[in-house]
C-alpha cells in the first residue's frame, strides 16, 4: 500500500518574528478558536475524499506557526480523529515544533501520551545577541530547558533548528551554537540560511539601508564549517537542510524529498496526491471562509458531496505532467544524499552542462545515480538550473 504524510498548519505565535515569512499572525484566541474548528471540518472532509483511501498513513506533522500553543486536548483529539479516519502504520511518526517559549513539563507529557513521538524544537540559536536580533521571545536557558522537560516526558527524538547567516554572526559563534546542540544529544538537527522575504520587518529594514544583506561569503564558510562539524559528530547529512544520526531522519520530511503524497491541513498548506497538487487559502479568515462554505455548500448537495465541496475548499491546483513530475523527482533527489537515478531523468538532463559540473567537481555519478558534491550543495539552485535541460 502506498504511504502518505498529513501535515497540519498552525498560524498563530505569541509574536511575530521579524524575519518570518510563514503564514502566520499573532495570537487572537476568537480567531484562534474558530481557525481550530475549520482545520477539524476539513479534516471530516478530506478524510472522505476516495485519494486517501488506499493509502497507510505514515507521518503526521503539526508545523507553524506555533502548534504548542494548541490545546492539549484538542492535540489529541486531532490524533485520535486521524487514527480513526485513516489506515495508519503501526510506526505512525508523530512531530509536533516547539517554540521554547511555550515549554510546559505537564504538557509534553500529554503529548507523549496522546502519541507525539518526535518534537522540534525551533532553538534557532545558542547566543543570546543574536536570538535578540532575530526577536525571538525565548532566551537561551528555555531551550536547554525545553530539552530537558522533553527527555523527562519521554522524548527520545529531538529536533533542533539553527539559522545561520544573521547579521553580527560569526564562523565560531555559529559553531559554538552547532556544538552546545550536540552537546545535548539531540538526535536531529535543521540549519537554514536567513533568507529574506518580502513583505517581512527585515526585508523593509534592508531595502531601506538599515541593516546589512546576509552575507553570501559568510554563510558559505559557516556551511563549510557546519558540514565538517556534523560529519565529525557522525550525524548523516541527508539532506540539504538537514541532519540525524543513524536511524533519525524525519520520515515526514524525507516524504517530501522522494515525492510521496500528503495532505495538508489549514490555512496556506499544500496537498499532492500523485497527480494533483492543490492548497488552502493563504490567510486565516479565507481559509476559515473557505471552509464555511464548503460546509454549506456539502450540506445542499450531499449526493455529490466529495466532488464538490473541495471547488470552495482549495485555492489553487495543478495538474502535474509527467514531465513535471520527473523534474520535480530530480530537482528534490538532488536536494538528498540518495541522489537521483540517471536513466530514468536522461531526457531532461543537459549533456554539456553535465559535463561541465561533473568536471568542477558540483556532482559526480556512482553506480549510474547522480548526485550534487555536499560542499556545494549551497549552490544547489544554480546547479539544477544549469542541468535541467528545458529546450
Ligand atoms: S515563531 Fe516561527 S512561525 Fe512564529 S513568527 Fe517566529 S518564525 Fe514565524
Amino acid at each position: 500500500m502506498e504511504a502518505f504524510s498529513i501535515y497540519i498548519h498552525y498560524p498563530f505565535c505569541l509574536k511575530r518574528c521579524p524575519y518570518c515569512g510563514f503564514a502566520s499572525s499573532v495570537d487572537d484566541r476568537k480567531l484562534a478558536e474558530r481557525y481550530r474548528r475549520a482545520l477539524q471540518q476539513e479534516l471530516v472532509y478530506r478524510a472522505k475524499e476516495p485519494r486517501w483511501y488506499n493509502k497507510s498513513l505514515q507521518s503526521i506533522y503539526f508545523g507553524g506557526g506555533t502548534p504548542s500553543l494548541m490545546p492539549n486536548e484538542y492535540i489529541a483529539r486531532l490524533i485520535s480523529q486521524i487514527m480513526q479516519s485513516f489506515n495508519c502504520l503501526p510506526e505512525l511518526e508523530i512531530t509536533l515544533e516547539v517554540n521554547p517559549e511555550t515549554r510546559d513539563a505537564n504538557q509534553f507529557a500529554f503529548l507523549r501520551t496522546a502519541g507525539v513521538n518526535r518534537l522540534s524544537i525551533g532553538a534557532q540559536s545558542f547566543q543570546p545577541d543574536e536570538l535578540e536580533f532575530l526577536g525571538r521571545i525565548h532566551s537561551v536557558e528555555a531551550v536547554y530547558e525545553t530539552v530537558q522537560m522533553a527527555r523527562q516526558a519521554g522524548f527520545d527524538n529531538l529536533s533542533l533548528d539553527l539559522i545561520y547567516g544573521i547579521s553580527g554572526q560569526t564562523v565560531e559563534s555559529f559553531n559554538a551554537s552547532i556544538q552546545k546542540a550536540l552537546d545535548l544529544r539531540i538526535e536531529h538537527i535543521s540549519t537554514y540560511t536567513l533568507s529574506i522575504d518580502e513583505e517581512t520587518h527585515f526585508a523593509q529594514e534592508i531595502n531601506a539601508g538599515r541593516m546589512p544583506k546576509p552575507d553570501g561569503d559568510l554563510m558559505a564558510d559557516q556551511y563549510a564549517a557546519l558540514i565538517e562539524i556534523m560529519s565529525n559528530a557522525d550525524f548523516e547529512h541527508y539532506e540539504l537542510t538537514n541532519y540525524a544520526r543513524p536511524g533519525f531522519r524525519s520520515r515526514h520530511n524525507s516524504a517530501y524529498w522522494t515525492h510521496q503524497h500528503y495532505l495538508g491541513l489549514g490555512c496556506s498548506a499544500h496537498s499532492f496526491d500523485g497527480e494533483k497538487r492543490f492548497w488552502n487559502a493563504r490567510y486565516i479568515k479565507k481559509y476559515i471562509r473557505n471552509i464555511g462554505n464548503s460546509v454549506k455548500y456539502s450540506k445542499a448537495n450531499t449526493d455529490d458531496y466529495c466532488a464538490n465541496y473541495r471547488d470552495g475548499l482549495a485555492e489553487g491546483e495543478e495538474f502535474l505532467t509527467p514531465e513535471m513530475h520527473q523534474i520535480e523527482e530530480f530537482y528534490l533527489g538532488l536536494r538528498t544524499s540518495t541522489g537521483v537515478d540517471l536513466d530514468s531523468m536522461a531526457d531532461y538532463i543537459n549533456i554539456p552542462e553535465l559535463n561541465r559540473l561533473l568536471e568542477a567537481g558540483f556532482i559526480e555519478i556512482l553506480d549510474r545515480r547522480l548526485y550534487a558534491v555536499e560542499a556545494h550543495w549551497l549552490m544547489l539552485d544554480e546547479i539544477i538550473l544549469r542541468l535541467i535541460n528545458t529546450s
